[in-house]
């Protein structure tokens, strides 16, 4: 029997091409989940990328890896609408409107702007000002119920239910739906270096796409308890990632293990990284065939694409008539 779903959710994330154990940890994995909940609409947010990039030579590479990453992961796109933000320009008209009920001093305070800023001196594009109005488009133009957040990101979605409020109050409508919150866990996924947010830019991470030998050589190479120097010298797997990532690949009778023989110097580094690898390399065998049977042929993941977009663009085009409306704009 099927099962009755919630309500809409959706959710979006800028190409990033090859996706890394930060992303599956930090966002796929609760992205397949949802699916059992939720009618998913999941977008690639191309066009809020360009707020921040300097070239965009390799933006269809990254956009179609990271479909195929998303694909592999085991996002069933039978059931789940996912597209690309460009692809579906209505976006763009909604933020323009948006944009309109928004003062401008709320989008320079907000601290998201301010460290983008400081991030990219070089080029405080308007789009990086109107960046919330147009995440804000985003999940008012699919008429979605909820979006899936971190604790910490819930003032942007904070921002999002506030602008849609002004709308609808500024428009005497309620055509835009106020989204609510999923709350979800984020870890904060750490890079082989064990220092810093695990990143391509960093080049610290480890790629679900890597084959085995090259999954088992990033983990050899991680940064484990900088305290323990000698095989002897018992460890400390509080403070080390090696450690924080067995939890979430190794089973629960094996954390427990490492957890008592590192501590009395029963397991070295090199012998629980290789236990590690092991585990990591059984998980990815299935998101690895998964991969081969989707990549096989370019075409599969741009069908995905396109018949997303078709979807989405069902949504999106009702939307906005209900919006021109409450707008009172002429009709053609
Ligand atoms: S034995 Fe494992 S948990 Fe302990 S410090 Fe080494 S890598 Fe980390």
């Amino acid at each position: 029997m099927t099962k009755l779903k919630k309500g809409r959710v959706f959710s979006g994330a800028r190409p990033t091409g090859r996706q890394h154990l930060g992303n599956y940890l930090g966002a796929i994995q609760n992205y397949i989940a949802l699916q059992d909940e939720y009618h998913c609409v999941y977008c690639i947010v191309d066009i809020h990328a360009l707020t921040t990039m300097d070239t965009t030579e390799d933006l269809r590479q990254n956009t179609y890896e990271m479909a195929l990453d998303w694909l592999a992961a085991g996002m069933r796109p039978e059931e789940t609408i996912i597209f690309i933000q460009s692809q579906v320009p209505e976006v763009t008209e909604l933020h323009t409107y948006l944009s309109m009920v928004t003062p401008l001093g709320k989008l320079t305070d907000l601290p998201t702007f301010k460290e983008k800023a400081r991030l990219h001196p070089h080029n405080i594009n308007y789009g990086l000002v109107g960046y919330p109005v147009l995440m804000t488009a985003g999940i008012a133009l699919y008429k979605s119920d909820a979006v899936p957040v971190g604790l910490d990101q819930a003032p942007h979605l904070e921002f999002a239910r506030e602008t849609v409020r002004s709308f609808n109050f500024h428009y005497n409508t309620n055509v835009l739906i106020e989204p609510q919150m999923v709350a979800t866990e984020f870890p904060k996924v750490l890079g082989i270096d064990g220092q810093q947010k695990m990143s391509k830019s960093l080049n610290n991470h480890i790629e679900l796409a890597a084959t085995p030998e090259e999954t088992t050589r990033r983990v050899m190479k991680m940064v484990t308890d900088p305290q323990r120097i000698r095989r002897s010298d018992p460890g400390n797997p509080d403070v080390c990632n090696v450690f924080s990532l067995h939890k979430f690949f190794s089973s629960p009778e094996e954390v427990a293990m490492v957890n008592v023989e590192c501590r009395r110097a029963g397991i070295g580094c090199v012998e629980d990284k290789q236990l590690f690898a092991r585990n990591l390399n059984k998980f990815l065998e299935p998101f690895r065939a998964r991969r081969a049977e989707f990549g096989r042929d370019p075409n599969l993941v741009w069908d995905v694409l396109r018949d997303g977009q078709k979807r989405a663009s069902a949504i999106a085009c009702q939307t906005m008539q209900e919006v021109r409306e409450a707008i009172g704009l002429p009709k053609p």
